[in-house]
Order: C-alpha cells, then sequence, then structure tokens
C-alpha cells in the first residue's frame, strides 16, 4: 500500500509544494497532507483506507455530501454526448434561468471556470461602468488570486494597498484600498475622502476566510448606503456564502441587495464553475452586448452545468436551509460543552451552514486582527488529534468549516466524541 507521505514526497517532485493550492499542504502542521481516494456521503477515504467525516466538502461545494447520485446521475446522463462543444447549450439557460430565480437581485449572470474569475470579471464590470479605477475590499476577505485583489493594507487605513505577493505591480495594488471588516466608521471616512473615485466594494457577507466572522449588525447595511450616496457599485462575493448560508445567499439571510453577485462552488456541484451577474442594466455592459470584455472556451461547460443544476435544484427542498444550520447548531453546541469541561477556551461562531471555531478568550471575533490574535498552535494541535479521531478539519485556522445534509446524527456524535478526546489532549500538556 502507498502511503499518504509516500504520495508526498512523490508530488513534490513536479508540483510546487506538492499541491495544486497551497492550503492542502498542511504548511505548519508538522505531517504530510492525506491524500484521499474517494468519498461518499460526509465521509472522505485516504489512501490507506482510513475514514474521515468531513468538514470541508471540497471547500463548499459538497453541500448535500458527497458523490450525490443525483449529481452524478446528470453529469452520466451528459458524459456520452462529449464534453464540450465551444458553442451554446441548452443547460447554460437552464442554469441562468434558475440562479435568478433564486437570487432576485441577479437578472443577468455569466459562468465562469473558478470563483477567481468571478470576482475578477466583477471587478472589471464595476470599473467599466462606473469609470473608476480604485476598489475597496476588506482585511482577511479572499476573493481567489487575482491581482487588484491580493492586495493587503498599507501602514494606515487610506494608505495605497500593497501586493500581498510579488509579482502583483505596486502601481495596481495602489488602486485597492484594504480596511478593517466589520468596521462602519473605518469605509465611512474612507468615502468621504475619496468616495467619487471609488468603482466598487467588494466584500464576503459572511467572511470564510478567516475562520467564519459574520457581518455585524448594520455593517452591510453601511456598505449599501455609501455605495448608494456615492454611486460606487457594491459586489457581494457569495462564492462560499451563496445557496449555503440561505438558499438566497448572504443577501437574502441579511436583507441586503447587492449590485453584483459573485458565485462560485456549490453552483458547480464539484466541477469547476464560478458566475457574476446582477440588474439587467449593468449585465448589459459585457460583451457582446456592450464594451466590457468576459470571456471563457470552458465557461458555460455543459458538464459542469448538468452538476451546477441539479444540485441548485435539490436545495430548493424545503427546509433543506433549516435543517442544514440546525446541524451546525448540534455541532457547535457540542462542541463548546466539551471545551468547556476540558477548560479550553474556545468559542464558535457560524451563520447558517457554515461554522468556525475560534481558540481564544475573546467573547467573539469581529475582524482579522482578532482572528490572528486566537490561539494557532492549539488549532493546530486540535486539527492533528481530530484527524487521528477521524475527523477532517480545514487544516488552517482561518478557514470556514462546511456542513452537508448528509452528515447524520452518527456523524456528529462521532465527532463530538473525537473532540472530546482532542480537547483533553490539548489540557494535559
Ligand atoms: N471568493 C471567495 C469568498 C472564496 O472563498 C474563494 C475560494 N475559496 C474564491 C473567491 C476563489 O474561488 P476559486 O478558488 O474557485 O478561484
Amino acid at each position: 500500500m502507498t502511503t499518504s507521505a509516500q504520495l508526498f514526497e512523490q508530488a513534490c517532485r513536479h508540483i510546487p509544494g506538492g499541491v495544486n493550492s497551497p492550503v492542502r499542504a498542511f504548511k505548519g502542521m508538522n505531517r504530510p497532507p492525506v491524500f484521499m481516494e474517494r468519498a461518499l456521503g460526509a465521509c472522505l477515504f485516504d489512501v490507506e483506507g482510513k475514514r474521515y467525516v468531513d468538514y470541508v466538502g471540497s471547500w463548499g461545494p459538497m453541500i448535500t455530501g458527497h458523490a450525490d447520485p443525483d449529481v452524478l446521475g446528470a453529469v452520466r446522463e451528459r458524459l456520452d454526448s462529449g464534453l464540450s462543444f465551444g458553442t451554446p447549450t441548452a443547460i447554460e439557460t437552464t442554469m441562468a434561468d434558475l440562479i435568478c430565480e433564486i437570487i432576485p437581485s441577479i437578472e443577468m449572470v455569466r459562468m465562469t471556470s473558478s470563483g477567481t474569475e468571478a470576482t475578477m470579471s466583477a471587478i472589471r464590470l464595476a470599473r467599466g461602468v462606473t469609470g473608476r479605477d480604485r476598489i475597496v475590499k476588506f482585511e482577511g476577505n479572499y476573493h481567489g488570486h487575482s491581482d487588484s485583489l491580493l492586495v493587503k493594507a498599507g501602514s494606515g487605513a487610506l494608505t495605497h494597498g500593497e501586493p500581498s505577493s510579488p509579482g502583483v505591480p505596486a502601481s495596481l495594488a495602489e488602486q485597492t484600498i484594504t480596511l478593517p471588516y466589520n468596521d462602519i466608521d473605518a469605509v465611512e471616512q474612507c468615502f468621504e475622502e475619496i468616495g467619487s473615485e471609488v468603482a466598487c466594494i467588494i466584500v464576503e457577507p459572511v467572511a470564510g476566510n478567516m475562520n467564519c466572522i459574520p457581518p455585524q449588525p448594520g455593517f452591510l447595511e453601511a456598505l449599501r448606503r455609501v455605495c448608494n450616496t456615492h454611486d460606487s457599485v457594491l459586489i457581494f462575493d457569495e462564492v462560499m456564502t451563496g445557496f449555503r448560508v440561505a438558499l438566497g445567499g448572504a443577501q437574502a439571510h441579511y436583507g441586503v441587495k447587492p449590485d453584483l453577485t459573485c458565485l462560485g462552488k456549490i453552483v458547480g456541484g464539484g466541477m469547476p464553475v464560478g458566475a457574476f451577474g446582477g440588474s439587467e442594466t449593468i449585465m448589459s455592459n459585457i460583451s457582446p452586448l456592450g464594451p466590457i470584455y468576459h470571456a471563457g472556451t470552458l465557461s458555460g461547460n455543459p458538464l459542469a452545468m448538468a452538476a451546477g443544476v441539479a444540485l441548485l435544484t435539490k436545495l430548493r427542498a424545503p427546509g433543506f436551509h433549516n435543517a442544514l444550520a440546525q446541524r451546525v447548531d448540534t455541532l457547535c453546541h457540542g462542541l463548546q460543552e466539551r471545551a468547556d469541561a476540558a477548560g479550553i477556551d474556545m468559542i464558535t461562531q457560524r451563520a447558517g451552514g457554515m461554522f468556525g471555531l475560534f481558540f481564544t478568550r475573546q467573547s467573539r471575533v469581529d475582524n482579522f486582527a482578532q482572528a490572528t490574535a486566537c490561539d494557532d498552535d492549539a488549532f493546530r494541535r486540535f486539527f492533528t488529534a481530530m484527524l487521528d479521531e477521524g475527523v477532517y478539519l480545514a487544516p488552517s485556522a482561518f478557514e470556514a468549516g462546511f456542513m452537508s445534509s448528509a452528515h447524520t446524527p452518527e456523524d456528529i456524535q462521532l465527532t463530538l466524541d473525537g473532540a472530546e478526546k482532542a480537547f483533553a489532549s490539548l489540557s494535559h500538556r
């Protein structure tokens, strides 16, 4: 039997870091990543035959569990017709109609092949329609790896942004302003000073890339207000929250309507898909209707559309999202009880079908500074102990956890039993 450690060693020869996306490498965990072989329902099975209850769910898409028979069936049904034609196909219209029905702020939608492309294209559209270059984002929010968005805050709130990766031109990063999440004053001050230069605000309406941080009451509303006042475009990056926090995404859950919405993950049912959409007025500026360019050889790929349409259709079942949120509640309450009993400082935060664990004495975590102040070492030891117990959490303290409708009460109980032991091992050090 080839072990994960052996496969990782082989992978490192020709793949940088042995992985095709960095978080998979288990950096800082003092152990090689686990190579998975197959998945079913709530579980992953590694190459050594070990089973894990999975709370990553391919980073979000597997909301009805892995290898969902309806999704696989839809893909199988189309498979023999060919993989890609580079022409329009009817299922792209089915997908667009479905998205527009589920998310009323979207009247027109374009498909992409990733979340990164969705946010990149939405930013271009916002810049194109406003004729402005500057954009506002938030510290700790992640919107994919396009140049304008790989930018961190400069030393003061309104200073020019700095590239967060070598290779991002400083002249481009200067156009991106990064503000603290959940800080209405910072947003208002920024817009008072340079509102007329800002093309858009892009925000994760529930932050899922610095653990799980819901918006404070009034935060999303304030973003809507300043964008209205200054004719800037409000972009909700719902790549993570779309179809998960509620069927209609965070915008339905919190009742705030963005101008543009970016989607990914669930919208492709596990296939490489993203999307961006908004009102007909703004979307009709996209080529070929208008001058703002967007394209993609595999955008709207029929197999990917089949998977996404099958999954979205299932999520419309009445009560689906309530049941999902209840599972998250059961898990989070159970974890809290066990952490408290073991004397471990830990809190949980959640929104619909996503959740996060913070090893901290703070009573809540609202921004990046507070998220990074948590005990990273405690998280790492908890993560490793949980892996040994057969529970697969995101291998980073800065990623949200994802629940699926395939997680049974037994899966959750197994997780809580594992956590009891993991917390005990933390408190006995
Ligand atoms: N936006 C958000 C909120 C994300 O969480 C991610 C990926 N985790 C992206 C954009 C980028 O999506 P992709 O990895 O599909 O390019």
